[in-house]
């Protein structure tokens, strides 16, 4: 496929304008100003388009599109305990599935190529993934669960160690299995340890919850005289590659600790507003030398997959809270989105346009009234552009979604069985 006259995010931030650009199979295979010799199956004509590398949603439970909106107005503890844990305890697999498709077709419409998941029936997960063609990071949740908890079941190493043989680096790398601990919370400290162990052994990235609330914080240091971030590193789980969603609540040695463990942290900004957990301060953590990259969470707590209201939601935050409008700017927050993704999720063949990369990717149309006259086009897309303007997403060299259609994702299908989950799921 080639893309004609059309403007091009590349990976130093600069905009390159009227360019071609051309993919083959699944890779980027050119760029510039004057037209290949090849010839294409298609030609797409990007006029008052700016083709951008897909984003990187760092943090997602993509099957809690099936829990939308409960639990409104509670906070995390009685939001998880009376709203989400009880309701998680009647999903089957088959509910997981067209959740999680729910979710990616979501992801996909908002410029979204790839993400991380930590939930329950993963396998049932990466099916969609095969299916609609996003990649992932995908972990399954439960192993370090205390057995104490109400209405949570830990499953055994023997079901780690089958889901990470089955699907990981699946179809090119299109699914890579995680490790997940939920939090140190709802953990068992041994368990923990045997996690860290497990990653190790399988050489996986872990995705886990980290110091989300100021209570959460407070009771890890009662119950153990440290952090969360001192409590996970002590057992061993920051030895491997981890991504540490929310971060809203890190001491100055939780800083100089997760820099040195090669720690990324995924911002959650809108979910840490709608349970009043407070506000991460990602210009602080960057300036420690961080990874700092951008998580939705999942939809019974932001409540939408629409990453652009992420993007907006945390660089408004960020000047706000520092009264300083110079502090974080468009490129910053698009580079938080994409690259720094990528580099979290331990995928160095995406997150950025370039010849030779993987073609994950999304385009914007600015011929629509909410983006005209374009001054910067990427100031456009971080404060006015709405998910209508994208037009087009591709992971890993195929359109997954064009004009409104979804090309590999029967939508009327999903969204009919999800009404008839709705009704088994929340009918006494
Ligand atoms: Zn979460």
């Amino acid at each position: 496929m080639l893309f004609k006259n059309i403007n091009i995010l590349s990976c130093n931030g600069e905009i390159q304008k009227d360019m071609y650009l051309a993919v083959t199979n699944s890779i980027i295979s050119y760029m510039g100003k004057t037209a290949p010799t090849e010839t294409y199956d298609r030609v797409f004509d990007g006029t008052d388009m700016l083709l951008m590398p897909g984003f990187i949603n760092t943090h997602c439970h993509v099957p809690m599109t099936l829990l939308r909106s409960l639990g409104g107005n509670l906070s995390l503890s009685d939001w998880l305990t009376t709203a989400v844990f009880p309701t998680e305890a009647k999903l089957t697999e088959e509910f997981v599935y067209y959740g999680a498709m729910l979710g990616i077709a979501e992801m996909i419409k908002c410029g979204i190529t790839s993400f991380n998941d930590m939930y329950y029936f993963s396998q049932k997960i990466c099916t969609s993934l095969l299916e609609s063609g996003i990649n992932g990071n995908i972990a399954m949740d439960g192993f370090a669960f205390d057995d104490r908890l109400k209405n949570k079941y830990s499953i055994p190493a023997s079901v780690l160690y089958d889901f990470h043989k089955e699907f990981n680096n699946k179809n090119n790398g299109q699914i890579k299995t995680d490790m997940c601990i939920h939090a140190e919370y709802t953990s068992d400290p041994k368990k923990v340890e045997k996690l860290a162990e497990i990653a190790k052994n399988t050489g996986s990235n872990i995705q886990l919850h980290l110091s989300e609330t100021q209570s959460e914080t407070d009771g890890c240091i009662k119950r153990y005289g440290k952090t969360p971030a001192q409590f996970f590193c002590d057992y061993g789980v920051f030895d491997n590659p981890t991504t540490a969603a929310h971060c809203v609540y890190l001491s100055d040695d939780d800083l100089i600790l997760l820099k040195e463990k090669n720690v990324s942290v995924s911002h959650c900004p809108i979910s840490n507003l709608k349970l009043g957990s407070g506000i991460a301060d990602i210009v602080r953590i960057q300036q420690s030398g961080i990874n700092v990259t951008l998580g939705t969470d999942g939809s019974a707590s932001n409540d939408n997959l629409n990453f652009l209201e992420d993007l907006k939601t945390s660089i408004l935050l960020q000047k706000g809270i520092h009264k300083d409008a110079s502090l974080l700017t468009s490129r910053d927050i698009v580079r938080i989105a994409t690259k720094n993704g990528a580099i979290a999720q331990g995928r160095n063949n995406t997150g950025e346009i370039a010849v030779g990369k993987k073609a994950d990717l999304f385009i914007v149309n600015f011929n629509s009234p909410n983006l005209q006259p374009v001054t910067d086009m990427l100031n456009g897309v971080v404060y006015a552009s709405l998910p209508e303007n994208i037009v087009l997403t591709m992971a890993n060299g195929k359109v997954l979604y064009e004009k409104g259609e979804f090309k590999t994702i029967d939508i009327e299908s999903i969204l009919a069985n999800v009404k008839e989950i709705k009704k088994l799921l929340y009918s006494n």
